[in-house]
């Protein structure tokens, strides 16, 4: 009984293991697997953002494209008009390049009645594009005619030889150039046009528009636009403006060139470099966040500008930490589970158990509800069921049986002379004698004390008178042993047949065999009487 609760403890404390482990294993896979969605969710995010920065950079570049485009257009146009050429021509002509000072040449040229008209023709035509200015330098470099807004100063007479625009136009081509105002320190793009006359230069037209005046095309502030040496000429946020992309131009130019275009020598880059060493090129940190972004640009086709779209991935931060959640819910709601139905698998093992346990105690009380505890026969109810089952048997199919009742003879004695003990071993050893004695079919009772009845099925009265007499020899002649002691007892026997005929009740029948039992024990005991009746 010991060894199978220690074994059962074993079985239990194993169960905890495995439950333990399974547990654990669940947890791994499901930190596992939401990790691998986690993945799933940041890669869709990740291409969503980059396909969005990507369209962004691509639509503005274009916006931006279509509107210097027209800016680029006008002089183009404007330098076809032949009005324009006559009036370059006579700067040519005039001598009007003499080293007048820039006033003396304003006021000079303010007065000329041609001059005025184109200077109030090139502001119409500004103000309609929506350009700065517009401006017209002769062969000197000389601005001769310029249309401006009205709070800007006027600049007829300033020299503007030394701009790259200019020198592009001077050597016949289109010029372009990103330059800070020289007047206002304000950051515009200047498109020239040089106006020839046979094949010579003698003046060129100039557009200017601000580079603010394409604020418009910026929608937010994750939005950028750079020159083409890579410094920050257009931005939402004011802090970007005039720093240089990390390794840029700029950074490589000489400081004098870098002061006459940007009016600044020193400029500070932008804190935007890759988030992992060996991630996406995209994926940039970007200005110290503690989440990545992404980023892309685009070219504006044909211009020195570059557009640039940096967007927070943000969402991934939520993303992870939705992850966390989700692994910790399920792994609680696993282990949960788990324990639930390892629950009701013990409930209903150990229901099954003690449901086990209760049929056997009910097999053991039935059992001992039946038997003698002392000798193990059967005790005095259950030999009277045994005797009214024979009885049955008997009325159907009319067979005959017999009843032998028994009694130790001075069995007192033996109790007061050896202890009750010996009493008791004496009585055991009376049962297995018999036991020994007896067929298969026959029943032996205790009905109390030291009295006994056996059952013999299919047996007369003469048979069982010899089954008697065999019993009261063995007894006679087999003492008892207890503590080295021999004890010698003998026993009387009363012998009776079923009366079939009068169809004999139980208790009848037993008093009749209970009558030939005192009489054996009148007759001086250790003896075998038979019923008077049965006396054959
Ligand atoms: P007789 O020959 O007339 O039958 O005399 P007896 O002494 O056998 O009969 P009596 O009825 O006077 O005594 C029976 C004794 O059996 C009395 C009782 O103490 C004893 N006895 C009854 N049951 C047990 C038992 O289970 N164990 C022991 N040791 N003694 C028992
Ligand atoms: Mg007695
Ligand atoms: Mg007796």
């Amino acid at each position: 009984m010991s060894k199978k609760r220690k074994h059962s403890k074993v079985i239990v404390t194993w169960r905890s293991i495995v439950l333990a482990l399974v547990c654990i294993a669940w947890c791994v896979a499901t930190w596992v697997a939401s990790g691998i969605f986690a993945m799933q969710r940041i890669d869709l995010v990740v291409d969503r953002e980059r396909n969005i920065a990507k369209s962004t950079a691509e639509t503005i570049a274009t916006n931006i494209y279509q509107r210097l485009s027209q800016v680029q257009s006008i002089p183009i146009v404007m330098a076809l008009d032949p009005s324009v050429g006559s009036m370059l021509a006579r700067f040519m002509t005039d001598n009007t390049l003499s080293p007048l000072q820039t006033h003396e040449k304003r006021d000079l040229w303010l007065a000329d009645p041609e001059l005025s008209a184109m200077t109030h023709r090139l502001n119409e035509i500004r103000s309609e594009i929506k350009l700065h200015t517009l401006f017209i330098v002769n062969a000197a470099g000389d601005c001769v005619a310029a249309g401006k807004p009205p709070e800007f100063p006027i600049f007829i007479g300033v020299n503007y030889s030394d701009r790259q625009y200019f020198l592009s136009a001077q050597q016949g081509k289109n010029g372009r150039q990103f330059a800070v105002g020289r007047t206002d320190n304000v950051s515009a793009l200047f498109y020239s046009k040089p106006v020839l006359v046979s094949g010579q230069f003698i003046g060129a037209i100039v557009s200017r528009i601000n580079i603010n005046n394409l604020t418009n095309f910026i929608p937010d502030k994750g939005i950028f636009i750079t020159d083409e040496n890579g410094v920050v000429v257009l931005a939402k946020d004011s802090d970007l403006l005039m720093k240089a992309l990390p390794e840029s131009a700029i950074l490589k130019l000489p400081a004098e060139d870098v002061e006459k275009i940007y009016k600044n020598k020193t400029f500070e880059t932008l804190s935007l470099s890759p988030w992992q060493p060996n991630g996406a090129v995209d994926v940039i940190k970007w200005n110290q966040s503690g989440y990545p972004y992404i980023y892309a640009n685009f070219s504006v086709k044909d211009e020195p500008v570059t557009v640039h779209v940096v967007r927070d991935l943000k969402e991934i931060l939520d993303i992870q930490n939705e992850r966390i959640l989700w692994a910790v819910l399920v792994s609680c709601a696993g282990i949960l589970a788990l324990l639930l139905v390892a629950g009701i698998v013990l409930y209903f093992r150990s229901i099954s158990h003690h449901r086990q346990e209760l049929l056997c105690l009910n097999k053991s009380l039935a059992l001992q509800a039946h038997t003698d505890v002392l000798t193990g026969c059967a005790n005095r109810r259950s030999f009277f069921e045994l005797l009214e089952t024979e009885r049955q048997r008997g009325i159907r199919h009319a067979f005959p049986f017999s009843m032998l009742s028994l009694d130790i003879d001075h069995f007192k004695r033996i109790n007061d002379y050896y202890g009750h003990p010996a009493g008791d071993q004496v009585l055991c050893h009376f049962v297995s004698i018999i036991e020994k004695t007896l067929r298969l079919t026959d029943r032996l009772g205790r009905m109390g004390g030291e009295e006994f009845n056996i059952l013999l099925p299919q047996t007369v009265a003469l048979d069982a008178a010899l089954i008697a007499e065999r019993i009261r020899a063995e007894v006679e002649k087999s003492p008892a042993l207890y503590e080295q002691k021999t004890i010698l007892f003998t026993v009387s026997i009363g012998v009776a047949q079923w009366r079939l005929a009068e169809n004999e009740t139980v208790d009848d029948f037993i008093s009749r065999s209970d009558k030939a039992l005192y009489e054996a024990k009148n007759c001086g005991r250790n003896q075998v009487k038979v019923d008077g009746g049965d006396t054959p």
